[in-house]
């Protein structure tokens, strides 16, 4: 008798804990705004997508000639389907300075593929005086948050550990040995520090787990200083 009873508590338990869920999601579905659900069916499906295109490994060595085919070609079918699918533009509000690993994707690290965010891929995430122009223009075009970035297994910062790297690679070595004097630079600009004192622009600086692709703030020197 009592494993019939418990086996009808069972049900009754799964029968519940399903109603308590799917009461959960609808809810979470009702209070989401309809831009909130587009936002986050879009990035569901570009992830799908992701998923897909991962695992397809090219077989053997090819020549740089058949790769270059290979880019024009992917390009080619690209470019159709953006005919097809032309996309609106948005201002960007957000600047991000990012190494370039291939192993980041700004849009995945954002979830986000309106082009929301001015993207500046350099190598060791360090900025030139030409990047730091660039980069003010932008503030001055409409940016309102600069986030520099840095990242767990970059290999500019393994040329600056290695000696022997830094013999054969000098600028990229000293280029990431001046990278914090860079943002330093780059704060002190009149019109950025300005804009940083009447608030009307934020600087954050991030750790990006290469991996995961997670953002770890690390404090600027101005919020360390606090
Ligand atoms: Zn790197």
């Amino acid at each position: 008798m009592a494993l019939p009873r418990l086996r009808n508590l069972s049900r009754r338990a799964t029968v519940l804990v399903t109603l308590l869920g799917a009461t959960a999601l609808a809810g979470t579905v009702a209070v989401m705004t309809s831009d909130t659900l587009d936002f986050v069916i879009g990035g569901a499906l570009i992830d799908l997508g992701y998923r897909f295109q991962d695992p397809i490994h090219p077989h053997g060595h090819r020549s740089p000639s058949a790769v270059w085919a290979e880019v024009l070609s992917h390009n080619a079918l690209a470019a159709r389907v953006r005919d097809l699918f032309p996309r609106s533009t948005h201002h960007p509000l957000v600047a991000l300075v990012v190494c370039m690993d291939a192993r980041i994707d700004t849009n995945e690290l954002v979830g986000d593929t309106r082009r929301y965010y001015y993207v500046l891929r350099l190598a060791g995430s360090v900025m030139s005086e030409r990047e730091e122009e660039m980069l003010e223009l932008a503030v001055d075009n409409g940016v309102e948050v600069v986030v520099l970035t840095t990242h767990s297994e970059c290999a500019a910062e393994r040329v600056a550990r290695d000696p022997a790297l830094r013999v054969r690679y000098p600028h990229l070595a000293a280029g990431v040995d001046e990278r914090d004097a860079r943002s330093a630079e780059f704060r002190a600009r009149p019109n950025i520090a300005a804009r940083l004192h009447d608030g009307t622009l934020r600087i954050e600086q991030v750790h990006i787990d290469t991996h995961s692709g997670r953002l770890v703030p690390r404090p600027t020197p101005a919020q360390a200083g606090r």
